[in-house]
């Protein structure tokens, strides 16, 4: 069963502009994926179909064999997204947001406090788990990001843009996080539009441009194509 597979994916906004015309992926468990495309290709649009926040117009997405339309809670389950833009509140604290997002995948409390222990640790924010989110600086609210969308242990991560606005440092320690997440067995799809993060990440890629899939292929012989 493919980690995700979306089959035959539109999306139309505000009934005249077609934004994904049809598109069809699949996402092989273990896989670290790029969707690689210039802004405006409909990157963010199937994210946002795929963790549900966008209404598609047809077409079907699974995740692990389930269906989001017809078996959403188990896919939510295999399902953890980071969302370029950060959609926590800035007043709450670091742990509670992330606990918080523990209690919406039912988790009991002592667990909820374990796995946010972990990935707080994971991700270098642990010291700063009394800090509301607002005192963050623009890396640190991004590492947050990323703890919240793991906290409940999915087999597939996606992330869209996640170094976008990043410094080059930064960029560096969340490609090696990435790396060591994915080689512990967790299956990653990003979006960019930076080939050299496709190359120096990810093993296959589909290059999305005007809502249609133009390529899909390894990275190593798309590097070769050019
Ligand atoms: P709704 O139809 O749900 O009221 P909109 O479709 O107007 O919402 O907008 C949803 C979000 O997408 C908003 O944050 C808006 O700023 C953004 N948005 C709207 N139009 C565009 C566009 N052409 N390109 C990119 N983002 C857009
Ligand atoms: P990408 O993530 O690749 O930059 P998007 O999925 O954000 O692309 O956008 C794809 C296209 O859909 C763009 O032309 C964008 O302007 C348009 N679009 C995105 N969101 C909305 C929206 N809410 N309403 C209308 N048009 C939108």
């Amino acid at each position: 069963t493919p980690a995700l597979s979306i089959r035959n994916l539109r999306k139309v906004y505000n009934e005249k502009f077609e934004a994904l015309k049809g598109i069809s992926l699949d996402v092989m468990p273990g896989d670290f994926f790029a969707v690689l495309g210039p802004n405006g290709a409909g990157k963010s649009t199937t994210i946002g179909i795929i963790s549900s926040l966008v209404r598609k117009t047809a077409g079907t997405v699974e995740v692990f064999g389930k269906n989001i339309d017809t078996d959403f809670s188990a896919a939510k389950k295999y399902l953890g997204v980071v969302p370029q833009e950060f959609n926590f509140s800035m007043f709450e604290k670091v742990q509670d947001i992330v606990l918080q997002q523990a209690g919406y995948y039912g988790m009991n409390r002592s667990q909820a406090l374990q796995q946010t222990e972990r990935y707080l640790k994971q991700l270098s924010l642990w010291d700063k788990r009394d800090t509301p989110a607002r005192m963050l600086s623009g890396g640190m609210k991004r590492r947050l990001m990323i703890a919240r969308a793991l906290v409940h242990g999915p087999q597939l991560l996606i992330l869209d843009e996640p170094t976008a606005g990043v410094d080059i440092e930064l960029r560096r320690s969340m490609w090696d996080f990435l790396r060591e997440i994915n080689a512990a067995g967790t299956t990653i799809i990003l979006t960019t539009h930076y080939l050299e993060e496709a190359e120096s990440l990810c093993r296959n890629v589909a290059i999305i441009d005007q809502g249609v899939i133009v390529k899909n292929t390894s990275v190593k012989s798309l590097l070769q194509q050019l």
